[in-house]
């Protein structure tokens, strides 16, 4: 009884407390040194919540405590694809389907990465797929086609990105142009590996490390290659006392959508959670980092109509094999996710990233 009384006074004495403290905090609010932004590409709500049931009732994005929605049209489509909806996020520009960082008139838009390279940053691209699709290729190079691999590839080479991991081997090495890029980036500096687990030391080499020829395989066969890489990567980037930013793309939730096939939609989600764990993880003991997770569009317009938690089983319906216009789902930690709340655009998260960084445009 003393207990509950006690609890009821401070009820009582907090409620006025709180209400002369009604102006905004922001000032005071601290900033992140790095950014962790991690994409699931076709990742809507329902993807997520798959991926929660098949893995028996949690994920570890659930520690985000902050949740947003983002707007996911792009400028030539009311769907979008993942060329304008990764550029959207990389550059702040709303653009035509199929682009890769240049606006609708196919002009170059300045990318996160390139501006956290510019401020100083430790700069890294991971990626499920080839390096060279859309998603990763968005935050790096600058072509009016997503087709444009090889060029998307060359594009690697005007920048001084510290770490990138993912497929496409192919488009580095096996060129029309007979150049041999990874010959070019050893020139440059760059460590290059074409397996993970072969990768030696070398703290002040920049790390290239395409781990397939063409896209990297789908789960179970791939591994732990994704949360592998992330673990990488991060402890590279960290030795970089300015801070760093990180682009992170589990790629084959997509591809899942696309098949409408459930299982590979559950596996991909799974392991695409296993890298937010590490990033998540990372970012606990850091202090200074910001985690990002979101996706660029939702597919297959995908709805759970069953499921059981104990067993991991989920049952589900699409309504397209293609990407569907749903809103998609923002999850947020750290330092500044506070400002990754409610309902905005997908470009707006190019924008918020700058202000959290303290980058001029
Ligand atoms: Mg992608
Ligand atoms: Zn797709």
């Amino acid at each position: 009884m003393k207990n509950i009384i006690v609890l009821s006074l401070i009820v009582i004495v907090s409620l006025p407390l709180s209400s002369c403290t009604s102006k905004k905090p922001a000032e005071t609010v601290e900033k992140p040194k790095n950014i962790i932004l991690l994409i699931g590409d076709g990742m809507g709500v329902t993807q997520v919540y798959a991926g929660l049931t098949a893995n028996r009732g949690s994920l570890n994005l659930e520690k985000c405590n902050h949740v947003g929605f983002s707007k996911t049209y792009s400028a030539s489509d009311y769907i979008t694809d993942s060329g304008a909806g990764g550029t959207a996020l990389s550059t702040g520009v709303k653009t035509y389907n199929g682009a890769i960082g240049v606006n609708k008139d196919t002009i170059s838009q300045k990318t996160i990465l390139e501006y956290a390279e510019d401020y100083g940053l430790a700069t890294g691209l991971i990626s499920t797929s080839a390096i060279t699709h859309a998603t990763p290729a968005s935050f790096i190079a600058h072509q009016a086609s997503r087709n444009n691999y090889e060029a998307i590839a060359a594009d690697f080479l005007n920048t001084d990105i510290d770490v990138f991991i993912g497929g496409g081997k192919n488009h580095f090495d096996a060129r029309e142009d007979g150049r041999m890029l990874t010959d070019e980036l050893k020139a440059k500096g760059y460590r290059v590996y074409f397996n993970l687990d072969s990768v030696t030391g070398g703290n002040n080499e920049k790390l290239c490390i395409l781990t397939a020829a063409e896209h990297n395989p789908p789960q179970p066969e791939r591994g732990d290659m994704l949360s592998k890489a992330t673990v990488m990567a991060l402890q590279k980037l960290s030795d970089n006392k300015k801070g760093f930013f990180i682009m992170i793309e589990g790629s084959q939730i997509d591809w899942g959508g696309h098949a409408n096939h459930t299982e590979y939609i559950t596996s991909e989600m799974i392991d695409f959670d296993k890298a937010i764990g590490k990033a998540l993880d990372f970012a606990e003991k850091d202090g200074n980092t910001l985690v990002i997770i979101t996706a660029d569009h939702e597919t297959g317009g995908m709805a759970i109509t069953g499921g059981n938690f104990k067993e991991g089983r989920v049952e589900a319906g699409y309504v397209t094999t293609n990407h569907s216009g749903v809103m998609v789902p923002v999850f947020s930690y750290g330092p500044g996710a506070e400002n990754f709340t409610g309902i905005f655009e997908n470009t707006d998260i190019f924008n918020n990233m700058m202000k959290e960084l303290g980058f001029d445009k």
